[in-house]
């Protein structure tokens, strides 16, 4: 049995993350453990928003205000491997 649950705000955090150091300069370790504890931070302070289907990701996740949000201050926190040793 497969089963594809997927949480929408995933793939919102993601995009937010990147157009954000694209955009407002900030600049975090680019290593994949540290994206990961953005993304991982962000994700942790929102309500899941699950969906199965593909076609209802668009409609599903929260509000961009909240997911940009949710990313500046995941962001703000700086998680850096070589600091904290993770
Ligand atoms: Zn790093």
């Amino acid at each position: 049995m497969e089963v594809t649950v997927k949480d929408a705000n995933y793939e919102r955090v993601v995009i937010a993350l990147d157009s954000i150091l694209r955009k407002q300069g900030y600049e975090i370790c680019a290593c994949p453990q540290c994206v990961n504890a953005v993304v991982a931070t962000a994700l942790n302070c929102m309500t899941p928003h699950y969906y199965t289907d593909p076609k209802w990701n668009d409609c599903a996740g929260s509000p961009w205000e909240i997911i940009e949000t949710a990313v500046l201050d995941a962001i703000r926190e700086n998680p850096c491997h070589r600091r904290e040793g993770f």
